[in-house]
């Protein structure tokens, strides 16, 4: 037998954590966040939708949207569309700040005029095989929070329902689960789980970790330049630094998708001590010795370091 929420009656508990959403979601515009249905969803429960050519609102979804991209995102259009990375964002990308977490984003530059999509036509989306994974999720949204007593925090679905969008009044039946795999979300969230990770630690740990790292310039370069990383990791003391194994560092230097997880790993082991990428010894040794310099200096007097008593 259906539960309540199945029926679409959401109990009072999953309607206050959606509307704490409004909370969580600051980085988005507010007539996004107030289209987001109170119902909070899993992959089980069901809902009613269907696009396609000749609905009667076919392309107007399609116009003043804020679409973040992804590092996997930004593959596969530079792919389709054969262009460098650089080029790509150029043309296409203009840059954001996440208020959260301080971390420098790409969104889809949509037509100043008009407020379409670049890559929207009368006949549709010319990019279809290779949209961006936030087209693919609509209407379903994903969020994640974190109770007041919990360390962990929980992802979960929401629905999205927008007057324009005549989607919702077609009979066909979808869980969830259902509606990303038909879309193809779920092999987008496999390729972005490492950036997602990170997003994710850096926007509930913030800055609170210290690192000489500039690590904002980290992240857009491996979120958006796999040749510009790829550049920095061979081309500085990056491999004298840290443990990289020669299988890793052939597969790295040839294999976009294989950098990207391989930056966003690195990120997490330096920012926030996963156990994937190891200090070299020699650099160990460095740090050490920077460390030991430093807390001499600290232990000195005014007056041993030229400063006003
Ligand atoms: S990428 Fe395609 S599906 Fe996404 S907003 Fe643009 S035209 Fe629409
Ligand atoms: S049904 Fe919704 S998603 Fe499909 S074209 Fe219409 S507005 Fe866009």
């Amino acid at each position: 037998m259906a539960d309540e929420r199945e029926q679409g009656q959401p109990d009072e508990a999953d309607r206050q954590k959606v509307l704490m959403l409004d909370e969580e979601m600051r980085d988005m515009p507010r007539e996004v966040r107030n289209v987001i249905a109170p119902v909070r969803l899993s992959g089980k429960d069901h809902m009613q939708f269907r696009c396609f050519p000749g609905i009667d609102c076919f392309n107007a979804c399609c116009r003043n949207i804020e679409i973040l991209l992804t590092p996997y995102d930004l593959y596969r259009l530079r792919k389709r569309l054969d262009l460098e990375p650089e080029a790509f964002l150029f043309e296409y990308a203009t840059p954001y700040f996440l208020r959260k977490g301080e971390l420098p984003v790409p969104l889809l530059r949509m037509d100043e005029k008009t407020g379409r999509c670049p890559f929207n036509t009368d006949a549709g989306c010319r990019v279809y095989e290779d949209r961006p994974v936030t087209c693919r999720y609509y209407p379903i949204g994903m969020a994640l929070m974190r109770r007041q007593d919990a360390t962990e925090e929980e992802d979960f679905y929401f629905l999205i329902k927008e007057d324009h969008c005549h989607g919702h009044r077609q009979p066909r039946d979808w869980t969830v689960a259902e509606w990303r795999r038909d879309q193809g979300s779920d092999g987008y969230d496999v390729q972005n789980k490492d950036w997602m990770e990170f997003v994710i630690k850096r926007r509930s740990a913030g800055d609170m970790v210290k690192t000489s790292l500039p690590v904002s310039e980290m992240f857009y370069m491996a979120s958006t330049n796999p040749a510009e990383f790829r550049r920095f990791a061979f081309g500085s003391s990056f491999m004298r630094r840290y443990q990289v194994d020669e299988a890793t560092r052939a597969q790295i230097a040839q294999d976009d998708l294989a950098l990207t997880e391989f930056a966003f790993r690195w990120l997490k082991s330096v920012l926030y001590g996963d156990p994937f990428v190891g200090v070299t010894p020699e650099a160990l040794e460095t740090l050490r010795e920077r460390a030991a310099r430093k807390a001499v200096e600290a232990r000195k007097t005014p007056d041993d370091s030229g400063g006003q008593s």
